[in-house]
């Protein structure tokens, strides 16, 4: 038996083992699968960042993306302005014009001095179509002159494409012209960039276009000047709000918009959003299945557990039980047998051997009674006729009947009985059953001090009847299962006391059937207290009509 409780518990643990381990393999995928779709949502967006970038170094080269088809010796002759600036140049500057982009171009030969000198720069005029000396160059132009100058001439040694692109932040966009067959810079072309424009019209709308609107979209993007710490364009209306220095993302923009980078905060896109509600449904989806198989696989061992000590108790329930009728039935056949014999006559001998005979087939009738109940109340034939009813006289008129026989068994009784004890509306069979049942447990489980203390009294509209011993009491391990149907306290008092384990098994069954509560407090070693509670009945004028308590007759319990 106990290798099998074993195995059992070892495949209970190994159960739970199995569910726990799936719990967390599921959690784990579950996890994965909820970051990965966050990594991929935050992937593509950086990919946008990059696209953005892309677009705009498009954008701005492709006015002069030409330049380098063209042969750098006429702009040699630009410088006297002479010859007129060839079609294909006037068709690139034409489209420089308009672009609105730029506000205008400039061009410098090589070995000039930028704004030094007057005539150093020249300023195309597109209604002469040609180059002429600029007056009153802005700033941004010889700034950028001058700085594209510089790096040229560090860049020129190794140089070997006819031009190369240099910005100067967002202001200038300069074009160096290079002659690679002889390692000569030519000149340079200048176009001044028309910043609001590039903000307002190129940016600004490509973020919004790529990302939407923050509120929308749940991320914030915007463009970022670091060196005058602003905010220039953001994807929401009030980008105030937001702390320039808090970003997830930065997105440069490289060899051009130096002071200029895109930057990108995370609030919750709506792919995160949806992906985190998934995640957090099917956690709870599975914390609900894992709690249902644990909650199934531990109910089944335990169902199984009590099956198992219910049929153990059952057997030796079985095997006490013949061995209990028999013996009254051994007695009253030999006492019968002497009996019909004629061999007793003298009038004592008749009257004892009557006696026991009496006394036998009484404590046979009363074992055959609880079996009987036990076995209509499972069936569910056991008819509960609950009628209004005083406890108070009911426990007086037990008393009353039974005194004789307990004082005879040396019991020591203790009646306290309130006044005004309203009407519960309760079988009167039942509590008769119940009453004595628990009064032959306190006698019986008392083997020195035999003591009952009946008290009656009522208690938030409910009465109750308490029934106190001072006997064995009950382990608080045993407290819970002494209603259980065939247990027994397995201490030596009850091994030595008859019994089968049914009493408070019906008691329970019956207290409940009425509408009552019972519950023990029990010391072991010092005694117990039983204590029965029924709702009073709602009506008590009605009830008791004449102010006297209804007398019941006596009615056998009903079996159908
Ligand atoms: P039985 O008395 O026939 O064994 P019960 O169902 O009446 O069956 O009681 C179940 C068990 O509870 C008893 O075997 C006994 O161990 C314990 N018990 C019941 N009443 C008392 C009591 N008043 N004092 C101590 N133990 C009790």
């Amino acid at each position: 038996m106990k290798k099998y409780s074993r195995f059992r518990i070892a495949l209970l643990a190994m159960g739970i083992v199995a569910i726990l381990a799936l719990t967390g393999m599921n959690l784990y995928s579950l996890y994965s699968l909820h970051t990965s779709t966050v990594d991929s949502s935050v992937e593509k967006q950086r990919e946008q960042l990059e696209d953005i970038v892309h677009g705009v170094r498009m954008r701005m080269w492709q006015p002069v993306s030409e330049l380098w088809r063209i042969d750098m010796a006429v702009f040699r002759e630009i410088q006297t302005r002479e010859a007129g600036v060839p079609d294909r140049l006037h068709r690139i500057l034409q489209k420089v014009d308009e672009d609105p982009l730029y506000h205008a171009a400039y061009f410098m030969n090589a070995t000039s001095e930028p704004c030094r000198e007057d005539g150093s720069v020249l300023h195309y005029n597109r209604d002469i179509q040609n180059f002429e000396t600029a007056l009153n160059v802005p700033d941004v132009i010889c700034d950028g002159l001058s700085m594209a100058r510089t790096r040229m001439n560090v860049l020129a040694p190794e140089f070997k494409w006819p031009v190369r692109t240099l910005f100067d932040s967002y202001r200038t966009l300069t074009v160096a012209l290079f002659n690679p067959g002889i390692q000569e810079i030519v000149g340079y072309l200048s176009l001044s960039v028309n910043r609001d424009y590039l903000v307002d019209e190129i940016i600004g709308p490509d973020i919004i276009q790529r990302f939407g609107y923050l509120e929308d979209s749940g991320v914030l993007v915007w463009l970022d000047d670091w060196s005058r710490r602003e905010m220039i364009v953001a994807n929401t209306r009030d980008p105030e709000t937001f702390v320039r220095e808090e970003w997830d993302h930065i997105q440069r923009f490289p060899n051009m918009l130096e002071d200029w980078n895109i930057k990108m905060r995370y609030f919750e896109t709506p792919q995160m959003a949806a992906s985190k509600a998934s995640f957090i449904r099917n956690v709870i989806l599975l914390a609900a299945a894992v709690f249902l198989l644990l909650g199934s696989l531990v109910f089944m061992y335990v169902a199984a557990q009590r099956e198992r000590e219910l049929s153990m108790r059952q057997a030796s329930f079985l095997a006490n039980v013949t061995h209990e009728l028999k013996t009254p039935l051994a007695v009253m056949q030999a006492a019968g047998e002497n009996l019909s014999d004629g061999r007793v006559t003298q009038p004592e001998r008749l009257q004892s051997y009557g006696k026991h005979i009496f006394t036998e087939s009484q404590r046979l009738r009363r074992m055959i009674e609880k079996l009987l109940d036990v076995a209509k109340n499972e069936a569910g034939q056991l008819i509960i006729k609950p009628a209004p009813l005083r406890l108070d006289e009911r426990v007086k008129q037990y008393i009353q009947e039974q005194e004789s026989y307990l004082r005879q068994k040396g019991v020591e009784i203790e009646l306290q009985i309130d006044d005004h004890i309203p009407l519960v509306k309760v079988d009167q069979n039942s509590f008769e059953t119940i009453l004595g049942n628990l009064i032959e447990n306190a006698v019986k489980y008392s083997p020195d001090e035999k003591y009952l203390g009946i008290r009656v009294f009522s208690k938030n509209r409910n009465v109750i009847v308490e029934v106190q011993d001072r006997g064995t009491g009950i382990p608080s391990s045993a407290q819970k299962l002494i209603f259980d149907k065939f247990y027994r306290v397995e201490d030596t008092l009850t091994a030595t006391t008859k019994g089968h384990g049914l009493g408070l098994s019906i008691v329970k069954n019956l207290t409940e059937r009425n509408g009552g509560k019972i519950s023990l407090s029990s010391v072991y070693g010092e005694g117990s207290t039983f204590r029965l509670s029924f709702p009073a009945a709602e009506n008590q004028l009605e009830l008791s009509s004449n102010g006297k308590a209804i007398d019941q007759k006596k009615v056998e319990p009903e079996y159908v």
